[in-house]
């Protein structure tokens, strides 16, 4: 048997990549033994260019025993290709990006891939006070601040990655340290995003911090997903079920009421599967309007479990989301405008989604929202895997 349990036979036609399989257990089996084996990387690591103020930004490549390829930059710490088969074993790449850094440094770049932080979401106003102290972020959405600031936001700087091999897969720990006040935040905030692709073709991204003040934090991953291809016209015949019995309504600038909602009834109701764009136009129609809401998980003590899962009748591929975090936005991408991303692909209104799992926006302001503050001599985790399949 090979690491993803399947047969020798088809794995012998992989080639390489079974090869590659094989090796990686022979060198666990070595290392279980105690025998000193050098565990080499091999995920492929090349030069992506240079941001505008000349940081050199890299690019990593994993690959697993199914031949599926995720590909990953230190810019924003960003997932920026991943290609899956679909039901005929045609590959494509599902996620938004760009071929090139100017891209993801453009307006046209919706945060997409990147490690949202260090608070992901909407704090209303821009403003909060913790333990009695005032502190001012800067304004970048009407009168809100979003996804972490404006200069340094975790999705804009240069990560450190750190390639690994190991029994589960491939990955690249990613890691960067936040200095005291930047965009505004207090504390100096130690960060850590490890990708791992594992021979059961998920993506499993596991985040961990620590502070040293007391501090606000909400870390996601922002890629906008279109199971057909990246770059395909539209999401609203891809079909979505979510685990959540509620939702948190907002007011016109995308701030929680902090009201706690059923969704009987009402088109957030995805308990069972139920087409994007089935009811998406009682929300509105134009810019800004459908669906872009935090979803109250029904799992809250804190374990990984499902938490949504997106099916695309014309592919087949299936994708399934696991989460530790106790909520979800869905965002049905309805302020896309035609950016074009990678290989001239355009991405319109409504042709893609993000499932970012997190903690309620605006929790900083709602006492009756799970905590989002992390204190000195505390361990921020959180674990997402997203899996896809096809069928
Ligand atoms: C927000 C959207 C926003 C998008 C890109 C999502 O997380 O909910 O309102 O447009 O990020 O910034």
């Amino acid at each position: 048997m090979c690491l993803d349990g399947r047969s020798l036979l088809p794995l012998r036609h992989r080639g390489p990549v079974c090869l590659r399989a094989l090796t990686r257990a022979a060198m666990m089996i070595c290392v279980t033994l105690g025998m000193s084996a050098k565990l080499q990387a091999e995920v492929k690591v090349s030069d992506f260019g240079k941001t505008a103020d000349g940081t050199p930004v890299k690019e990593y490549t994993l690959t697993n025993s199914s031949g599926v390829i995720v590909k990953l930059l230190s810019r924003g710490a960003t997932l920026k290709e991943w290609h899956v088969p679909d039901k005929n074993g045609k590959m494509a790449d599902v996620v938004f990006g760009f071929d090139d850094v100017a891209g993801y440094e453009s307006p046209a770049n919706g945060y997409f891939g990147a490690t949202a932080g260090r608070v992901a979401n909407r704090i209303a106003g821009g403003k909060f006070t913790l333990d009695g102290k005032d502190y001012t972020l800067a304004v970048n959405d009407g009168p809100n601040a979003l996804h972490g600031g404006v200069k340094r936001s975790f999705d804009k700087v240069v990560w450190k990655g750190t390639p690994f091999e190991s029994a589960d897969g491939e990955g690249v720990v990613f890691t960067y340290t936040s200095p005291d006040g930047e965009e505004g935040y207090p504390g100096t905030l130690t960060a850590k995003v490890t990708y791992t692709l594992t021979d059961k073709d998920e993506l499993r991204i596991d985040y961990e911090a620590t502070t040293d003040k007391v501090t606000p934090i909400n870390l996601t991953n922002h890629a906008y997903f279109n199971l057909l291809g990246a770059g395909s016209p539209t999401i609203n015949n891809h079909e979505l079920m979510l685990k959540a019995d509620h939702y948190t309504p907002v007011d016109s600038t995308l701030i929680p009421t902090g009201e706690i909602a059923p969704v009987a009834g009402t088109p957030f109701d995805f308990r069972e599967f139920h087409a994007i764009g089935e009811r998406v136009d009682q929300l509105g129609a134009g810019t800004g309007a459908g669906y872009d809401h935090n979803f109250v998980l029904n799992n809250q003590d804190g374990d990984l479990a499902l938490a949504a899962k997106v099916r695309d009748p014309n592919s087949g591929r299936v994708l399934s989301v696991y989460t530790t975090e106790p909520g979800i936005q869905f965002y049905g991408g309805n302020f896309l405008n035609g950016a074009v991303g990678k290989g001239g692909k355009k991405y319109d209104y409504r042709s893609g989604f993000c499932l970012e799992n997190q903690h309620y926006p605006d929790s900083i302001h709602h006492a009756n929202f799970p905590s989002a503050v992390l204190r000195p001599g505390e361990k921020y985790t959180h674990t997402c895997i997203y899996q896809i399949s096809a069928a």
